[in-house]
């Protein structure tokens, strides 16, 4: 059986289909995230299904429908609640009804973090893992937890454990609460923690982003180090907090900062946690499916 998995981003929107069952994307399209312009964001997303429907009925390919990941808020019954303002046209949308009619396919929706960690679990470093805890690391931080491959409920609040707050400082977090792990290590916080180092000043010839900083650190840099440490230091209290809350088999590490922390997991790990369970072991490992996870959870909502 094949799906259709729609991943909506930032700037792009990736369209796949997936076979279900090898967790293969054997085809994709991309069309920009038009996010002020919803009619002409919806017409594109429905060319790029059409194209992909008639794909699959020339081969004979049995269609289950398109799941889509949705950055915000998702009812059960398909409507998108709040995006927080991020695409203003689908708040109180049916969209998943929309779809549906329109291509005469079902249609299900859930927050795009939750849809990535679905994705982790069945065809990622979560297969075969009971309980799998997925960290989305990117402009913000993504969290999506399943067990047996199937994602916990309720919706739509069970992806916000990005906000745990975990300091007392006054990094505002767009949640409008301060001191959320979501504010630090997100990519904005990450390079907050650079400002406040005076990375800027001390390196004015070199791009402020984080790749650049995690770069600079494996070259060798003393500086992007420290920032490196602080950075680690958030994220690994938030881990030791998911842990005690989750108890994950596994806590698979993805998005555009993942890759900066491959040679970070051994210090993200504390072997203390869930004292004095002695019995339980968790592991850390960063995505292997990278920028796929969320076409394949997408899909596999039909799974
Ligand atoms: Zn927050």
């Amino acid at each position: 059986m094949h799906a259709i998995g729609i991943d909506i981003g930032g700037t792009r929107t990736k369209i796949g289909l997936v076979n279900l069952r090898t967790g293969q994307v054997e085809e994709m399209l991309i069309a920009p995230t038009e996010t002020k312009d919803g009619p002409r964001f919806l017409q594109l997303i429905g060319e790029a299904i059409s194209q992909i429907n008639a794909k699959t009925k020339a081969a004979q390919l049995p269609l289950a429908g398109v799941g889509i990941g949705v950055p915000g808020f998702v009812f059960e019954n398909g409507v998108v609640d709040s995006t927080y303002g991020f695409l203003d046209f689908m708040e109180d949308y049916p969209l998943a009804r929309y779809i549906g009619q329109q291509h005469g396919l079902p249609c299900l929706l859930d927050n795009d973090a939750r849809v990535v960690a679905l994705g982790e679990a069945i065809y990622g470093q979560g297969n075969g893992a009971g309980r799998v805890l997925v960290l989305t690391l990117g402009t913000g931080l993504g969290l999506g937890f399943t067990i047996n491959g199937k994602l916990d409920g309720p919706l739509p609040f069970a992806h916000m454990g990005g906000h745990m707050t975990i300091t007392n400082n006054d990094t505002l977090c767009y949640c409008g609460k301060t001191g959320c792990l979501e504010s630090l290590v997100s990519s904005t916080g990450l390079i907050q923690i650079a400002n406040r180092n005076g990375w800027p000043l001390t390196y004015p010839d070199l791009p402020l982003t984080a790749e650049t900083i995690f770069n600079q650190k494996k070259a060798g840099n003393p500086d992007a180090a420290l920032i490196v440490q602080e950075y680690i230091g958030y994220l690994k209290t938030g881990i030791d907090n998911y842990v005690n809350l989750y108890a994950p088999d596994v806590i698979v590490l993805g998005g555009g900062i993942a890759k900066g922390l491959r040679n970070e997991t051994g210090r993200l790990h504390n072997p203390a946690l869930l004292n004095p369970f002695k019995a339980y072991k968790t592991r850390i490992a960063i995505s292997s499916l990278e920028e796929q996870a969320g076409i394949l959870g997408s899909a596999a909502l039909f799974m």
